[in-house]
């Protein structure tokens, strides 16, 4: 338990113990929903055997539920892990968590209207991170959400040369949601992306479409001058297209439920990766 782990020594929240709401049950239908979120992610190529998506726990804004550290294709309601919001395991019981676990805890702390984030290396997106000639912007009518701009986070200008690019610790996870700031996504340059939402379906949603956007956006590119979304366009596109999250949700739902059926029958559901 979290007094017992090796992480808990440098947390500033008090010890798990001291908390008297510590054993508040999280909603079963949000716990489905985020084994769901997962296997989504693997099935509509965001998210391969790395990247991670985490929701905020219903009853307790301090915590963040987020799966053990494995391939999301094969993550089960059982292998759901609860953290504070630096990022300790409060019920890891000895299983091995993300690296990048202080993104989330850090974006949750600083965003109090987020309640779920994905930080994926979805391949088409991490080109735009790189090139400082050309942001990534909205390019059509499903990802307004992404706007007139992109932040793109450097982790040299934080933490200097020679880094492995991931966000480690507290510090960097605080750097990078310095960065977002209010936005719904931000770059990382040489690594991937990280998006925000105020649902998991939303978050979800708006990570396959940042993966969409950055195709299309690359592919137009090639044909010649972009007509971008104006600053209107994007308000007033996301705004409606977000209402119809439920559809793409539920069909999203069907395709990688047997997927992941398939993969986890053929593979076995658990493998620690
Ligand atoms: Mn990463």
């Amino acid at each position: 338990m979290h007094q017992n782990n090796a992480e808990a020594a440098t947390s500033v929240l008090p010890a798990t113990d001291s908390r008297p709401d510590r054993d508040l049950p999280v909603d079963p239908d949000l716990l489905r929903d985020l084994v769901t979120a997962n296997h989504i992610l693997y099935d509509q190529g965001v998210v391969d055997a790395f990247g991670h998506v985490s929701v905020r726990h219903d009853k307790d804004p301090g915590r963040f539920l987020l799966a053990r550290n494995m391939a999301p294709a094969l993550v089960t309601e059982e292998d759901i892990v609860e953290f504070d919001l630096d990022g300790a395991p409060l019920n890891a019981a000895g299983r091995g968590v993300y690296m990048e676990r202080f993104i989330h805890g850090q974006i949750y702390r600083a965003r109090p209207d987020v309640i779920a984030v994905v930080h994926s290396h979805s391949p088409s997106v991490v080109p735009f991170s790189v090139v400082k000639e050309t942001p990534m912007r909205a390019v059509c009518h499903m990802a307004g959400f992404i706007g007139t701009g992109t932040p793109n986070f450097d982790i040299r200008e934080v933490a200097g040369d020679g880094t492995d690019l991931l966000i480690t610790n507290n510090d960097l996870g605080k750097a990078l949601a310095k960065t977002l700031g209010e936005k719904v996504l931000v770059l990382m340059r040489g690594h991937g992306s990280t998006v925000v939402a105020d649902t998991l379906k939303k978050a979800v949603y708006r990570a396959v479409y940042t993966e969409v956007n950055a195709r299309t956006q690359a592919a137009a590119s090639r044909l010649g001058e972009i007509t971008f979304l104006s600053e209107a366009e994007s308000e007033t596109t996301s705004r409606n297209i977000e209402t119809q999250v439920f559809r793409a949700w539920d069909f999203w739902k069907q395709k990688a439920t047997a997927a992941c059926a398939a993969l986890s029958n053929q593979f076995g559901a658990g493998q620690e990766l």
